[in-house]
Parts: structure tokens; sequence; C-alpha cells
């Protein structure tokens, strides 16, 4: 289901992350250790008044060096004075990313060092976005900074929420006004679960756009007639050979092609937002440009958040004779980028020309069908049982791992639990020999799947989970 977006922004230490956190509370991380990200946490649900919405740290959110107009961005080998001028590219970022994706805005200000230019800058942005913003004077920990904190009315954003995260002072009152300011809660999902959803991912300028006209050129497609609920307008809904499948939030992609370029460049949390509701992402590669970091950030996105994938290296049509010639090199290449989904499926396409993209949907689907897979538990014990056989579990402190039984708990990725005797003598690397013996005998092309371990207990309670 699409939530609302509530994004943190402002300068360096003004209390993004005391104030995230405190939002947040000690609640799991939905998603940990992003790559691309440089805290812990960055996104997670918060529910305030029977409402629950996703909180954003947008100052955790790794802004790549090309990204910044300067280059520049901050790092433990290049101190930064936090309202320095070098700085405000890397904050103006920030802002425009919250500004793209966020159904609101909180802008965190320091009561404690008062108004500065990064301030005005961040202020100026959000004016000009048609985006609702809540202006917050943070630190404002006593009565004498709460009075001085108004010197923020200055900036034109309506009334100064003054509030002390570290304390907890005013966040009950702003997640009130959070709460009232929202967008009205998304119907629930209305179509089908099993119509696959397929998002297009990928870095500016690699051809998300031109792919999507492609396909939705080919004869093959029929565009439904957009229904007016708002989640059909951000989404196209096509039939593919008589196939329905949903390609999510084409509105994004479309608008983007129209906005100056360098606002996209910063695609972490449109990823994150895509998989959210996505079963397989067509993840989108430069063929001229080859790969570069912003690729892996979004392919780890999408493989920390189980969705399914196929890589698609774009412009096949302008690479040089040399490069053409030599695929299997290049797909190598490939590989080698994206070594942590082995089981992910290249293909060389041109949008431009419309090269192999006929193959596209169809390898889509097929991943969808692997994603959806269900293994039974005769021949799945079978497979454990030979895996074992051959190549014996780890043991620790004298003890071995035991394999009980084995059963498929889900699908959408596909779930394996194992009832062993104790969890804690699996090793990490035994762990991938059996993910591979799985994909030796079911190859889930596309698909991430999981294996859990659970203690086996005796008397069998578990075995009945069947
Ligand atoms: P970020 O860089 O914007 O995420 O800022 P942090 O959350 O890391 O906070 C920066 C510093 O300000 C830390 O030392 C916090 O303990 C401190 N801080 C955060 N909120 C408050 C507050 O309400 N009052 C005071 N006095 N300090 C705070
Ligand atoms: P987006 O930013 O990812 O949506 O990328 P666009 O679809 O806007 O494409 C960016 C640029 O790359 C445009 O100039 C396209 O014409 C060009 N482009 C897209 N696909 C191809 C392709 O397959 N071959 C070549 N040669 N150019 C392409």
């Amino acid at each position: 289901m699409a939530k609302s977006y509530v994004a943190i922004v402002g300068r360096p230490n003004v209390g993004k992350s005391t104030l995230f956190n405190r939002i947040v509370g000690t609640r799991r991380a939905v998603v940990s250790d992003i790559p691309g990200t440089t805290r812990d946490r960055i996104i997670d649900e918060a529910e305030w008044n029977d409402r629950t919405f996703t909180v954003v740290d947008t100052g955790g959110i790794e802004i790549l060096p090309d990204a910044v107009n300067e280059g520049r961005r901050p790092g433990p080998e290049s101190p930064l004075l936090e309202d320095s001028a070098q700085f405000i590219p890397l904050i103006r970022a920030q802002a425009e990313l919250a500004i793209e994706e966020a159904d609101l805005i909180l802008f965190l200000t320091d009561a404690i060092t008062g108004l500065t230019g990064a301030d005005r800058e961040i202020a100026e942005l959000l004016r000009r976005s048609n985006k609702p913003v809540l202006l917050v004077a943070n630190k404002a920990d006593n009565e004498r900074r709460e009075m001085e904190a108004v010197e923020f009315y200055e900036l034109g954003l309506g009334d100064v929420h003054s509030i002390s995260a570290i304390h907890g002072k005013g966040v009950a009152d702003l997640l009130d006004e959070v709460v009232e300011l929202l967008p009205q809660e998304p119907p629930e999902e209305e179509f089908d679960e099993e119509v696959p959803r397929i998002a297009i991912l990928g870095r500016p300028n690699v051809g998300k756009s031109s792919l999507l006209n492609r396909l939705l050129g080919e004869e093959r497609a029929i565009v439904s007639p957009v229904s007016g609920t708002t989640r059909d307008a951000l989404d196209t809904v096509l039939t593919w050979e008589g196939q329905p499948l949903i390609l999510i939030d084409t509105a994004g992609i479309r608008r983007r092609g129209k906005i100056e370029p360098g606002v996209e460049k910063y695609s972490v949390l449109r990823a994150l937002k895509a998989t959210e509701r996505a079963d397989v992402a067509l993840l989108l590669l430069d063929a001229v440009e080859g790969n570069a970091a912003q690729d892996a950030h979004i392919a780890g996105i999408i493989a920390e958040q189980g969705v399914s994938v196929v890589a698609l290296v774009n412009k096949w049509d302008a690479v040089s004779e040399e490069v053409r010639l030599d695929r299997a090199k290049r797909e190598e290449q490939v590989r080698d980028d994206l070594k942590f989904m082995p089981y992910v499926p290249v293909l060389f396409i041109s949008a431009l020309t419309g090269m192999r993209v006929n193959r596209v949907i169809p390898t889509a689907l097929e991943v969808m069908q692997a994603r959806y897979q269900r293994i039974p538990n005769g021949p799945l014990n079978d497979m454990f049982q030979n895996a074992i056989l051959k190549h014996s579990p780890p043991s620790k402190f004298g003890r071995k791992l035991r394999l009980y039984y084995a059963t498929q708990a889900a699908v959408a990725p596909p779930t394996f639990v194992l009832f062993v005797n104790d969890p804690r003598l699996m090793h990490f690397s035994y762990h991938r020999y059996l993910e591979n013996c799985i994909r030796a005998v079911y190859p889930f092309p596309g698909t991430p799947v999981r294996i859990v371990l659970r203690p086996y207990e005796k008397g069998g309670s578990s075995k009945q989970k069947k």
C-alpha cells in the first residue's frame, strides 16, 4: 500500500536524526544498511493518532559526489563547516529530494545557532515547491530559546514550531499537526494481488522514459484507460498478449523527463518507494557509459527489499563494434558489478531502436512466475538431504548442525524454513551453499530466495506447520 512520506530536512547538526528517532521510537527498522545511506536507519514507519506514515531522515541519504554541483560531499576525510558555502549544494540536493518524493516536509532549524544562510537557501526552495512544510525550531530546550525562535518567522514559512527533540518537548503537538496535514489515507490496494507489478528503475538518462514509451508502443501492449483513482494516475495498467500487468509510477518517469537534469540524481528514495510496491524491477544500465556507483545503490535496494529483478543493458545500439561482438565479456562485467544478485537475467536492449525490447516483458513474467513458485515438501526435503550428503554441515564447539525438516513458508520472495537442532551452528558459507543447491534444481531466475533457520522443538510441534 502506498504510504504517506514525511521528510525531515535541514542543515547538518540541527537534530534531524534525533527527531527521527524520537518520532519512530524504538521500532524495528523496516530497512537497514541500505547501500547509499550513511546512517543505520533513514526510513521507518511511525504511528500517531491512528495514522501510520513513513518518516525519512534526508540527512542520512548519501548524495554522490557527481550529484553535487561542486563535486564535494562531507566525509571524515574532509570536514566541512556546517554552514559553509560549499556545503550548500549538498543541503540543497537533500531538500530537492524531499520536495520530489515527500507528502510533507519538516524543515528543521536550530534555535541555539539561530538563523543561517543555509536555512535561507532551503527556505527559498521549499517556498517555491507546492509541498506542505512545517517549520521547526529545534533545541528550544528552555523558555528563553523558545522566545528567541521567533526570528525564524522571517523565513516566510508560517508558524514556527518550537521543539526540543532531545527532551521530547513540543514533539507531540508537532505530530498532531503532521497528521492533520497528511493527505487522505490512500485507498487499499484496489487491484488484484495476482497482477504483476513492474517498476522501471535506473539512474537519470539511462533510458527509462524511452523504454516506457517503447513498451507502451508495442503491438502486444494494450494500455487500459485510467479509472480515476489516484493510484491509477501514477501507474499504467496494461495487457501484454492478454496478460494484465501494472507498470509502477510511470507518472514519475514521465514527470522527470520534463524537469531540469540533476533533480533525479538522488534516486535512492524513489527506488525505495517503487520497490515497496513492486514484484519485479527492471534495472536499466547504460551500455555506453558503463556502470556507476549509483547503479549499485539502486541494485542494492532492489535486493534488500526482496524484489525480483531483470537487468537491462540499454543503448546496445550505440556501443562500438568491438564491444558488440564480445557480448559475453560485457555480460561478465555486469554480473561482476551485480555480484550480490547472481540470479539476475541480463538482456542487451535498445530502447531507441527497439532491439530486443519485445523480450523485456516476457522475461519479467518468467521472473514473476519464479517469484510465486512453490516447491512441494517431498522434493524439497529430498533436495536438502542430497545437499547435506554431498557436503556435510559445519560443526562448532564440537556440535554439528542437524537438519530435521524443510518447508517453503512463503512466496514472493520464496522463503524456506529449515528446522534444525541449533540455528547458531549455521555458517554463512554453508547458507550460501544451500542456496546454490536450491537453485541448481529450482533456478528461480531473477528472484531472491530466503533461507530461515528455526530451532526444531522436540515433540514435533514445528512439523505440524506443514
Ligand atoms: P542531524 O545532523 O541534523 O541529524 O543532527 P543530530 O540529530 O545528529 O544532532 C546534532 C546534535 O544536536 C547532537 O549532539 C544532538 O544531541 C543535539 N541535539 C539534537 N536535538 C537537540 C535538542 O533538542 N536540544 C539540544 N540542546 N541538543 C539537541
Ligand atoms: P531517463 O532519464 O532514464 O528517462 O532517460 P531517457 O529515456 O530520457 O533517455 C535519455 C537519453 O538517452 C535520450 O537522449 C534518449 O534518446 C537516449 N536513449 C535512450 N535509450 C537509448 C538507446 O537505446 N540507445 C541510444 N543510442 N540512446 C538512447
